[in-house]
Formats: C-alpha cells, sequence, structure tokens
C-alpha cells in the first residue's frame, strides 16, 4: 500500500505563554524559563491522555508556525546565526519559513492541573508565541534524544549573545507591584533581552539610541543599548 501524499492534523491544544509578539521571543527552548500553560481542545481534553507523564521531566511539544503560515516557505533562509545575511538550506535550519510549518521544542514538564473539567498541563522554558496551537506532546527520552557527541559549528562560530541587562532605578516601584502578579516578570525580561532581540544588522552596537519595544505578559517593555548593555527604560501596563 503506498502511503498518503497528504495528512490531515488537527490541533489538540494551544499554549499560553507570556510572549504577546515573535519578536524578542529566545530562538530555542529553555534559554529564559518563560512558562507556558497548555489547554486541551475539543475532543482533546481528556486527562486519561496524559496519564503517567509525571515520569519524564521534560517533554517535547509539536507545534504549528501559525504566524507565519501565510508567507508560504523557502527552500534557503535567512540565518541569524551567520550575521543574517548568509542564507542556509531551510532544512539545515531551525527556520519557521518551512515546508509544513511546524516547530518543536524541549521544554520542563511542570505537571498537570484539572480545573472544572478542564484539563492543562504547565511547561517552563517555552519559545513560543501566546496562543500557539500544538499538534502533539511526547515525553523527552533521555537515552535516545540526549547526544553527549553533538557538535552545532555554528555555535562556536557564532554564540548567542549575552549582555547585562539594567533596570532604571525610577522602575524600582513599578517592578515591584508588576512582580505582586507576575513573580518572575524581572527574571524573565532579564533573560529575554540578555539575548539581545535586536536585528542580527544591529546587534555589533554597543550604543544604540533606539528604543525597542516588546510585550510580556500585559506589560510592555520599552529598552535601549548603551555602554553594551540593555538598559529597561520603560514599563508601562496595557489595558
Ligand atoms: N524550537 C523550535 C524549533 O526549533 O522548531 C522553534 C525555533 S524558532 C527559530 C523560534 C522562533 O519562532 C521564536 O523566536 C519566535 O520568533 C518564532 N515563533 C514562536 N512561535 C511562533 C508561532 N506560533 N508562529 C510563528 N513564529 C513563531
Amino acid at each position: 500500500m503506498t502511503a498518503p501524499s497528504s495528512f490531515d492534523i488537527a490541533s489538540i491544544a494551544t499554549i499560553a505563554t507570556p510572549f504577546k509578539q515573535k519578536f524578542a521571543i529566545p530562538r530555542q527552548p529553555n534559554l529564559a524559563k518563560a512558562q507556558g500553560v497548555i489547554t486541551f481542545g475539543e475532543g482533546f481534553n481528556d486527562i486519561n491522555m496524559l496519564k503517567g507523564i509525571e515520569h519524564y521531566s521534560h517533554l517535547w511539544l509539536l507545534f504549528i508556525f501559525h504566524q507565519n503560515l501565510e508567507r508560504g516557505w523557502k527552500s534557503t533562509v535567512k540565518a541569524p546565526r551567520l550575521g543574517g545575511n548568509a542564507t542556509m538550506g531551510v532544512l539545515a535550519s531551525r527556520s519557521t519559513h518551512r515546508p509544513n510549518g511546524i516547530g518543536m521544542s524541549v521544554v520542563v514538564n511542570k505537571g498537570i492541573t484539572s480545573r472544572n473539567g478542564q484539563t492543562q498541563l504547565c511547561v517552563e522554558g517555552v519559545d513560543l508565541v501566546d496562543g500557539t496551537p500544538l499538534i502533539d506532546v511526547k515525553p523527552y527520552i533521555s537515552y535516545a534524544d540526549s547526544v553527549d557527541n553533538a557538535k552545532d559549528k555554528l555555535d562556536d562560530i557564532n554564540p548567542i549573545p549575552h549582555r547585562d541587562v539594567f533596570f532604571a532605578p525610577s522602575l524600582s516601584s513599578m517592578l515591584a507591584k508588576i512582580e505582586t502578579k507576575h513573580s518572575d516578570f524581572s527574571a524573565l525580561v532579564t533573560a529575554v533581552l540578555a539575548q539581545d532581540p535586536r536585528p542580527a544588522y544591529k546587534q555589533h552596537l554597543d550604543n544604540d539610541e533606539k528604543i525597542y519595544r516588546v510585550t510580556l505578559y500585559d506589560i510592555d517593555v520599552g529598552f535601549t543599548i548603551k555602554n553594551a548593555a540593555v538598559c529597561v527604560t520603560e514599563l508601562v501596563q496595557l489595558g
């Protein structure tokens, strides 16, 4: 029997994350301890599907890059790790512009909650935009998935940036107020901005007066780059 050449794949769940836009989301999971809450959708809201998942410290999330689907896919993509202009084959990259728009991330398993008949699975270390549809969840199996001698030569050429992050002293009371609701807020902002989310062609600039903006949870965060560090200059509660 020949295999079909196309398949129906359903979204089984959506994930809520602090990342309200693609900009500034870490390039890969576990670069920031960002929390995710997975809510299973109609037809998949069955806690039995998760029976035994507590045996695993980490999980694979398979998902759809839903915010890029309408832009289609390309055989070659610009590689941020190569400075942003050089290209690589899409299948030699973790680009979002893939033939089937499927992404995969290893995250920390923080456990199941079930309230009013709604099953949720909490995870940590996500690199997904809020509302991303999931098509599968699988346990991370270290004896097979962890490869001791794996090489990523691009990491040697162009490692992920790491800048110091400072909050303007005038923001301290606002920060304390935000943390009554989101206790991980300053740690999250620090981890996200330390990776210098500016476009690759700007990342060599150690002083950049432009004010960049990113929304984390319901907070608009404004930042600049000064003396090689990231300076958070504005925090605005939205809505
Ligand atoms: N770990 C996954 C993988 O390798 O398949 C994702 C890697 S991809 C380079 C990570 C980026 O995808 C994030 O920085 C964000 O900009 C983007 N992204 C996250 N969720 C998305 C979504 N639902 N639709 C489109 N882009 C998304």
